[in-house]
């Protein structure tokens, strides 16, 4: 029965609760393994994607800039120039954006110049450099220069290239009417103002005729100079059909007839586009854990966790370039330290490593003390079970040998001999006796209960001297001295009470004789003793046998209630496992200690140990433990 209430009160746990623990623990830690695993996996997509994103920010701005100057009417690439629908009496020119006002963001300075025809058939051309309000400052000059000499360098290199390559490069054309006065004023040579003038009302004629001006759209390219100064170079080209409606027009204007092409654009700052421009954006489209490396930055050690994806601005935003190397120009990065997710998981892996250490340790401790308490109700109910198999025992056998020699008497079987009459009734008188003691425990143990009597100070010899005579009379009716009664004279007084004192020491001198009986016959042996002493401080009772002993694993148990030592069917000793409960229960009464010692030899000690009496005289020093 204990054994299925055991184990079902451990299913039980096991079920509701260990289980449960433990599947969710299961889970909730493959979850984070596999949250980990899908991150550390998804970096270099991350990363890539990131990249991506980069790029095509820079390639929306750099689209914008392209719209935004596409915008911009061909006639503006000049100092000043001739607004449409102002074509009056006088020329009126208006200086252009280009010369005046800051360039937007990113742009550097503005190029034009007429696309040589013709009789100036050759490479050579004359290009015209404009920088806002940077043509103000004092560096403006060296760039102009620069920036001449480069935009001469690649028309050179066009016209070397050829018509068809230069054809490749046109797209996006846009083809617009243009008043013709409009036209052919702003596409004359500045410094024919006097000739403009004075031709003008031959122009205003012609004021309702419109030419057709073509634009192309911007191409870009990248180019490094002799010093491999970079330059991003934005061109388009402006062409202006001939028109024989000019035919018998002054010198000023007879270009005009002819037509004309020109070749316009402007340079875009290289450190705006590579530097400043994606730093910028890269506060934007970057995550957290993404680390921007600007163009020029040292490229980092390559280690297993740190990620990177590099971007070449100038493949990506497909420049056009003149060196296999151009390509990688403003090469920059994103990196990724997977370092920083692996330091997550680790303190992740920490955090439930010591919440699963507290939940086993309580889900232990609660086993434990379940298990504890299940073991304490077993136990009680098998030492209530032995005690009311006891008791029945107990009861049964006194009762049957009552009855018995009762009946025998009776029957009158006995009635011719005397001495077998007295023999019976004696042996009735005995049996009532033991059913008496038993009853007396029971009664007893429910009185300590109860707890009446408070200890008080007294003297101990004197109890047990009052004694000597009921634990002796056996011996003595025996003719066998069994017993020994050893009592220190000097003894001071103690706390106790009288009866729980002879409670005490009347169990333990016949468990002594129940236990450990003294074979007289035997030479040497050795008397039960029951001795008082001082021993340190304290004062003591033993009471010493020479019998078996008490195993050491079952001392601290001899003193429960209905506890006995070995099982009932191999105990020969008639008992309740009442008695030293009993003395027990008597010494916790009186504020005492007992004890059951090993004895030097074999054997057993009882010892009670005992209060010194309130107010009582310091006992002297400790004395030598003969008896233990
Ligand atoms: P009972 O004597 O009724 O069985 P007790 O409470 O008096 O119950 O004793 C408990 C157990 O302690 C006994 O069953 C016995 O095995 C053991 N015991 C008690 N006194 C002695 C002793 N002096 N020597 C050896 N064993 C003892």
């Amino acid at each position: 029965m204990s054994l299925v209430t055991r184990n079902t009160a451990l299913v039980l746990y096991g079920v509701l609760l260990v289980l449960p623990t433990f599947v969710l623990g299961g889970l909730h830690w493959y979850q984070l393994v596999r949250e980990h695993q899908v991150e550390v996996a998804a970096v270099p997509t991350e990363t890539n994607d990131a990249a991506r994103r980069l790029s095509d920010a820079l390639e929306r701005r750099l689209a914008d800039l392209l719209e935004r100057e596409s915008q911009r009417p061909f006639y503006h690439y000049k100092r000043a120039y001739f607004p449409p629908g102002t074509a009056g009496t006088d020329l009126a020119f208006v200086p252009s954006p280009l010369v005046r006002g800051r360039p937007p963001e990113g742009i550097l300075a503005w190029f034009a110049y007429e696309r040589p025809q013709g009789p100036k058939f050759g490479p050579k051309v004359e290009p015209q450099i404009f920088g806002g309000s940077r043509e103000g400052s004092d560096a403006w000059q060296a760039q102009a220069q620069g920036l001449l000499a480069t935009t001469q360098q690649i028309a050179a290199r066009d016209w070397a290239e050829g018509f068809v390559r230069r054809m490749m490069r046109l797209h996006s054309v846009r083809a617009e009417p243009l008043e013709l006065p409009v036209a052919a004023i702003n596409i004359s040579p500045e410094e024919d103002v006097g000739c403009l003038r004075q031709e003008l009302p031959k122009l205003q004629r012609l004021a309702t005729e419109s030419l057709q001006v073509t634009t192309w759209g911007f191409h870009v390219r990248f180019y490094r100079d002799q010093v491999g100064t970079p330059r991003i170079h934005a061109s388009r080209s402006v062409t202006v059909d001939p028109t024989k409606k000019l035919d018998d027009m002054p010198e000023c204007f007879a270009n005009l007839g002819r037509g004309a092409s020109f070749v316009q654009g402007f340079y875009i700052d290289p450190a705006w586009l590579f530097g400043e421009l994606p730093q910028a954006l890269s506060t934007q489209v970057l995550d957290v854990s993404q680390v921007f490396l600007p163009a020029g930055s040292a490229e980092p050690p390559p280690s297993a966790e740190l990620q990177t994806v590099s971007i070449r601005p100038v493949k990506e935003l497909r420049f056009e370039t003149y060196q296999p190397e151009d390509l990688d120009y403003g090469l920059m990065r994103i990196a990724v330290d997977t370092r920083d997710l692996e330091a997550r998981f680790r303190s992740q892996s920490l955090h439930f490593l010591g919440v699963t250490a507290m939940l086993v340790l309580s889900l232990g401790t609660g086993m434990m003390l379940l298990l504890r308490s299940v073991r304490r109700d077993l136990e009680a109910a098998r030492r209530t079970e032995n005690f009311v198999a006891a008791i029945t025992h107990e009861l049964r056998t006194p009762l049957s040998a009552i009855r018995l020699y009762g009946e025998m008497l009776e029957d009158g079987w006995v009635d011719a001999d005397a001495s077998k009459r007295a023999e019976y009734y004696r042996r009735i008188v005995r049996e009532t006796g033991r059913l008496e003691t038993l009853v007396e425990r029971v009664l007893e143990k429910s009185q300590i209960a109860a707890g009446s009597a408070r200890p008080e100070p007294g003297d101990l010899n004197r109890v047990i001297e009052g004694l000597r005579g009921a634990l002796c009379a056996a011996d003595e009716a025996r003719g066998e001295h069994d017993l020994e009664i050893a009592l220190d004279p000097a003894l001071p007084p103690v706390m106790l009470i009288a009866d729980s004192v002879r409670s005490i020491v009347t169990n333990l001198v016949e468990n002594a004789r129940k236990y450990a009986p003294v074979d007289l016959s035997r030479p040497g042996a050795e008397p039960i003793r029951v001795v008082t002493r001082t021993l340190g401080r304290d004062v003591v009772l033993e009471v010493v046998d020479r019998g078996p002993g008490i195993p050491a694993a079952e001392r601290a148990r001899v003193f429960e209630a209905f506890y006995r030592v070995g099982n009932e069917t191999t105990r020969t000793a008639r008992g309740t496992g009442l008695g030293l409960h009993l003395v027990a229960l008597q010494s916790e009464a009186m504020g005492a200690r007992v004890q059951v010692l090993d004895r030097l030899g074999g054997g057993t000690v009882f010892r009670v140990t005992f209060r010194p009496a309130e107010g009582g005289e310091a006992v002297p020093a400790a004395l030598a433990d003969a008896g233990a």
